[in-house]
C-alpha cells in the first residue's frame, strides 16, 4: 500500500496531559500521563520524510503542559526542513512570554481555543474556575499582541448553543480576526439545538457581511480538501486517520489503528488497515471534491460501524446532518465572498 502520498497533515497529539477538563473533550479518554517519547518521534518522521515538507499540528492534551519536548520537536522539524507549517493547538493558559518569544522565532501558528464570555466557558469546561479563565484570556491576549501567525476554535455545546452569535462578538471584539466555529463532537446535538445552531449562525453570517468582517470565520473545514487521510499519532506512537476517531474510547479505536510507531515498532501498516483505506477510497470516488469536513465525517461514520462503535451510532448521525447544513451555509458564503475559497487553512 502507498498510501503514504495520501497524507494531509501530520498531528502529534504527543502528550494526553492536560490542565482543564473540559466537558466536551475531544480526547476525553486520556490516561493524563502519555507524552511521546523522541524515539517514536524519529520513526514518525522516518517515515514522512520521503514526502516531506508537510503540515504539522501539534496538540494534546494541553501541549504547553509538556513544552520542553514540544520544544525539541518543532526545533528538530525547522532544523530538518521538514515542515511547510506548524500549528500548535493550546488552551494558551500556560503561554508565557519565553514560550510566546519560542513561537514566534520558529514561525509557529498558535491556535487558541476559546469558547466566548466566562459564563459560557464555565458551562462548557466545567471546573474551570474564574482564575483558569482569566489565565485562557490573557494567554489569548499575549498571542494577539504578540502579532505572530494566529488562529482560534471556539467549540459550540449545545448546552450554551443559544449564545453561538454573541459569543462570536464577543471574541472578535477580543480581537480575534481568523476563528473557526465548531459543534462539540459525540455531544448530544437533537433537531431543537441543531436549528438553533443553525439559526445562529445564519445571524453570525449576515453579521459578517453587514459589517465587512470578511474572512472573520474561517470556512477551510468547508473547503474542497487535497484528499487523502491524516497521519496522527497518539502519544503512545499508534496511528489514526482523522482527528474525530480520537473522540472515541480505546474499546472503538483499538479497531481503528493504521499504524504503530511506538519504540522499536517499524510503523507497517496493520492487517484492519487495508479494510479503511478501501472504504476511504470509495468515499473519494463518491465525493469528488469533498471537504476536510466531510472526510472527517467519512471517518465518523466508520468508526460506529465497529461492534463497539455502534452505540454512538445516533449521535454521529445528527452531528453528520448538522455539518451537512453547516456546510452548506459555508459555501453560499463562499460564492459570496470568493476570496475565501484559498484562504483558509484546516488545522
Ligand atoms: S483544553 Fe483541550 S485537551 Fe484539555 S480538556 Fe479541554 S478540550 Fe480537552
Amino acid at each position: 500500500m502507498d498510501m503514504i502520498k495520501g497524507i494531509n497533515h501530520v498531528w502529534l497529539f504527543f502528550t494526553d496531559r492536560c490542565n482543564l477538563g473540559c466537558g466536551y473533550c475531544f480526547y476525553k479518554y486520556r490516561t493524563q500521563q502519555q507524552v511521546i517519547t523522541l524515539k517514536t518521534f524519529e520513526n514518525i518522521l522516518n517515515y514522512i520524510r520521503p514526502v516531506a515538507p508537510v503540515e504539522f499540528i501539534f496538540s494534546g492534551g494541553e501541549p504547553l503542559m509538556d513544552a520542553e519536548r514540544l520544544k525539541e520537536m518543532v526545533t528538530i522539524i525547522r532544523q530538518e526542513g521538514l515542515s511547510r507549517y506548524i500549528s500548535v493547538q493550546t488552551n494558551a493558559t500556560l503561554l508565557d512570554e519565553s514560550l510566546m518569544e519560542f513561537f514566534l522565532q520558529h514561525g509557529v501558528n498558535l491556535e487558541v481555543g476559546i469558547d466566548g464570555d466566562e459564563a459560557t466557558t464555565q458551562r462548557n469546561r466545567p471546573g474551570i474556575g474564574e482564575y483558569y479563565y482569566r489565565d485562557i484570556v490573557r494567554g489569548v491576549a499575549r498571542v494577539i499582541h504578540a502579532k505572530g501567525p494566529m488562529t482560534a476554535t471556539m467549540v459550540v455545546h449545545p448546552s450554551s448553543v443559544g449564545k453561538l452569535f454573541e459569543n462570536v462578538q464577543y471574541l472578535a471584539a477580543m480581537g480575534l480576526k481568523s476563528l473557526e466555529v465548531h459543534p462539540a463532537f459525540l455531544e448530544v446535538w437533537g433537531p431543537r439545538s441543531s436549528a438553533i445552531f443553525l439559526d445562529q449562525y445564519r445571524r453570525v453570517c449576515a453579521w459578517e457581511l453587514r459589517e465587512g468582517r470578511h474572512g472573520l470565520i474561517g470556512r477551510g473545514y468547508s473547503e474542497p480538501s487535497q484528499g487523502g487521510w491524516d497521519l496522527l499519532s497518539v502519544p503512545s506512537g499508534k496511528i489514526l486517520a482523522n482527528w474525530l476517531l480520537l473522540s472515541f474510547p480505546e474499546e472503538v479505536r483499538e479497531h481503528l489503528y493504521l499504524m504503530d510507531f511506538s519504540n522499536g515498532s517499524s510503523g507497517k501498516f496493520l492487517p484492519q488497515a487495508r479494510g479503511y483505506f478501501q472504504a476511504l477510497q470509495e468515499h473519494m470516488m463518491s465525493h469528488p471534491n469533498c471537504s476536510y469536513r466531510s472526510i472527517s465525517n467519512f471517518n465518523a461514520s466508520y468508526a460506529v460501524k465497529t461492534p463497539p462503535g455502534r452505540r454512538y451510532e445516533e449521535r454521529v448521525k445528527h452531528y453528520m446532518d448538522l455539518c451537512e447544513w453547516i456546510e452548506a451555509i459555508d459555501h453560499k458564503m463562499m460564492r459570496t465572498l470568493p476570496w475565501q475559497r484559498s484562504g483558509t487553512k484546516v488545522s
